[in-house]
């Protein structure tokens, strides 16, 4: 069975007229769904009763389920769903910065193929790309989340289980039903796509022309390093990566790009290594986030990384700032349950 979310406005409103029903019901139908974070209100969506009972006969509300839920004390929630074929992922919603607001992260992949050394999403391999529909629903159940608690899921990044760049085609299908005003009506610019850096993705993300985010997870300012903690540097190397990061942003009006950096101790956190980062950034206007390594136990080489000491963070920092890069910690988030991105699955899948 189809669900709701399966369907863009075009692909519904061919259906419902397959059913025999007015192509002008479609939108209000979806938009409520959208807005109901999953569920519609039928006498508000002002649906006709013969065209309700086709759809309820017809689709299902979600496809997934929901199979666990942690939440931490600051707040950060994160789920594991349940796909119709019994596979998992995880989406998180955190607290934004304004009261009212919350911030998801979705998952583009059934795991990932990618294998980053200190990802504990890399060590359970790559089953398959999720469906626009099953990135809709993440959206969904991530929308409800907020509305449970008052607040408003404001931003939502591409930066959970998988590499969005490897499954575009389906991550901007997502993004034009969440973003776009027909249905899900976030924003193109609430939206941000993150890549350790696959440059064909990065220049077909361009040509989309949708008006959203890039963020590049770089980890590293040269490519030796880069290329012990995420392989796929040894494809594309780092000018390579910050070139097609340069075109992303000619082509989306000079736009900042976002570079994550994730400070692991003794590997990538130097005072040289920063003034290296700097460097690469002299001239470019993209702003530095410094991420809180969350370890993940014994990694796929058999290294066991750890956050660098607040001190080396600092200089790192420091060091950034004064030569001009634009840079801030992001603060940790989910500290006492399975905060980095893949570890609640494998907790499930090993209990
Ligand atoms: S860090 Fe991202 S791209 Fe790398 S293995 Fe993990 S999920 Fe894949």
């Amino acid at each position: 069975m189809k669900a709701l979310s399966d369907y863009s406005l075009e692909g519904f409103q061919q259906q419902i007229v397959a059913w025999g029903f007015k192509v002008s019901h479609a939108k209000p139908l979806l938009r409520n769904y959208y807005a109901g974070a999953g569920t519609v209100d039928w006498p508000e969506s002002r649906t006709p009763r013969g065209l309700r009972d086709r759809v309820q006969a017809e689709c299902g509300m979600m496809a997934s389920a929901l199979a666990a839920r942690q939440v931490a004390g600051d707040g950060t929630v994160k789920l594991l769903l349940k796909l119709a074929d019994g596979r998992t992922i995880e989406s998180v919603v955190m607290p934004a910065y304004q009261e009212d607001r919350m911030a998801g992260c979705l998952s583009s992949q059934v795991g990932c193929a990618l294998a980053c050394d200190f990802c504990a999403t890399a060590q359970n391999g790559f089953a398959r790309n999720l469906s626009a529909g099953e990135m809709v629903e993440q959206f969904l159940h991530l929308r409800g989340e907020a509305k449970a608690i008052g607040r408003r899921l404001q931003t939502v990044v591409f930066m959970g289980m998988g590499e969005p760049l490897l499954n575009l085609e389906n991550v901007l299908e997502a993004v034009r039903r969440m973003a776009g005003g027909d249905m899900g009506a976030l924003g193109w610019r609430q939206v941000t796509v993150s890549t350790v850096g696959i440059v064909p993705g990065i220049d077909a993300l361009a040509a989309a022309e949708l008006n959203i985010n890039l963020a590049v997870s770089l980890h590293a300012p040269d490519d030796a390093t880069r290329a012990k903690l995420v392989p796929s540097g040894r494809r594309f190397g780092v000018g390579e990566i910050m070139a097609a990061a340069d075109r992303f942003q000619a082509k989306n009006n000079g736009r900042p790009v976002s570079i994550q950096y994730c400070l692991l101790q003794g590997v990538n956190d130097s005072p040289e290594q920063a003034r290296q980062l700097a460097a690469l950034l002299a001239g470019r206007r993209m702003h530095v986030n410094l991420l809180h390594y969350n370890p993940t136990g014994v990694s796929l080489t058999g290294r066991t990384y750890e956050p660098s000491p607040p001190e080396a963070a600092e200089t790192f920092m420091r060091e950034l700032r004064a030569r001009r890069v634009v840079a801030h910690f992001r603060r940790p988030r989910g500290r006492d349950i399975d905060a980095a991105c893949g570890q609640l699955r494998r907790r499930a899948a090993s209990e």
